[in-house]
């Protein structure tokens, strides 16, 4: 059973994590990470992870069997796990809490690729679909707060099994940076009577600097304050606050917005390793509509060192407009 602890100085949480406790021999250093064989994601080894919670299949064939376009399984290690109530405690000055909660594995193609731009525009919007469903109904449940969706592909940016696959988050609190985001935008809302994304998207749609496509329902810019090296945003252009409330017609768009960037970002940077991840409100939020939802996907192309770990300061050796210009020139066919 996970727990999570809070830091008494700067009030941060964090998943102290048992079913995923390593002995210290088997923290493996990136270079000699070797991808598990036979690979479980795989049609033909479902058998190899735990019983399916849900899945895109033909019809007249069983649950955890093949014929299969995508399906979504319990994290064998989960993070956080169990529905049970939230057994809040003290020890001394220290607060914790259970780690309930939801770690589930999106494997988004029953073939064995590396790469999810080798995914077709079909694919894409399945794997887009079953994001939303999963989030339609764990909202159902009361004591989570909130769903992170991300992918991580590539050993360098954290995947243990390189079989693509997305992974899906659930809390009983809300995490920190999407806190930073959601009070950044309220106090902006407040302030302005805008919302701080719609502010954003009318100026770089007038700027285009920064603009890397500019497709059908969605803009895919590289911010202004950029963190990092091509860390490139895909933002709706309609106000919403919810992912989860997207339309078909957006999640088509979507689709192949987050395709385009991809293809982009593997041709012209010699396929990174990248880590993507959806934010969007909080589940229980739904009187509230301050907040933009958005993709944000960052390739691994530098390390955090020393500097940001002690100061929280980014340092980008690149301009996000020269990024912009790069993504923007359309990928070689
Ligand atoms: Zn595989
Ligand atoms: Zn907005
Ligand atoms: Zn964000």
């Amino acid at each position: 059973m996970s727990q999570l602890r809070k830091d008494p100085v700067v009030s941060r949480w964090v998943i102290v994590s048992t079913e995923r406790a390593r002995r210290p021999t088997q923290y493996k250093t990136e270079d000699d990470i070797s991808f598990q064989e036979p690979c479980p994601f795989c049609e033909g080894n479902e058998v190899m992870t735990p019983p399916e919670i849900m899945a895109y299949r033909s019809e007249g064939f069983r649950p955890d069997g093949p014929s299969w376009n995508l399906r979504i399984v319990p994290n064998k290690f989960p993070a956080l796990v169990g529905k049970q109530g939230l057994a809040e405690g003290h020890e001394g000055l220290y607060e914790f809490m259970s780690g309930a909660g939801r770690h589930e594995v999106i494997i988004e193609t029953p073939k064995h690729e590396v790469n999810m731009i080798a995914l077709s525009e079909k694919e894409f919007t399945d794997v887009l679909h079953a994001y939303r469903e999963r989030i339609l109904d764990l909202k159902a449940d009361r004591s989570l707060r909130y769903v992170l969706i991300f992918k991580n592909q590539g050993c360098q940016a954290g995947a243990t099994i390189e079989h693509i696959h997305s992974q899906l988050i659930a809390l009983p609190i809300v995490p920190r940076a999407a806190l930073d985001e959601l009070e950044g935008a309220k106090s902006y809302f407040r302030n302005s009577h805008r919302c701080v994304y719609c502010s954003i998207l009318d100026h770089e749609s007038v700027e285009k600097t920064r603009v890397v496509l500019d497709h059908e329902s969605f803009l895919v810019i590289c911010p202004f304050a950029a963190r990092f090296p091509f860390e490139t945003w895909i933002l709706p252009k309609s106000h919403s606050s919810f992912f989860e409330h997207a339309s078909e017609r957006q999640l088509l768009d979507l689709s192949r917005s987050l395709r385009e960037t991809l293809i982009r970002i593997s041709t012209k940077l010699n396929n990174p390793a990248f880590n993507y991840m959806i934010h969007s409100m909080p589940l229980d939020d739904s009187n509230e509509d301050y907040f933009h939802w958005h993709i944000e996907i960052i390739p691994k192309l530098t390390q955090v060192a020393g500097f940001e770990w002690g100061s929280g300061f980014y340092i980008n050796p690149s301009t996000p407009e020269e990024s912009a210009a790069i993504l923007r020139s359309p990928a070689p066919s």
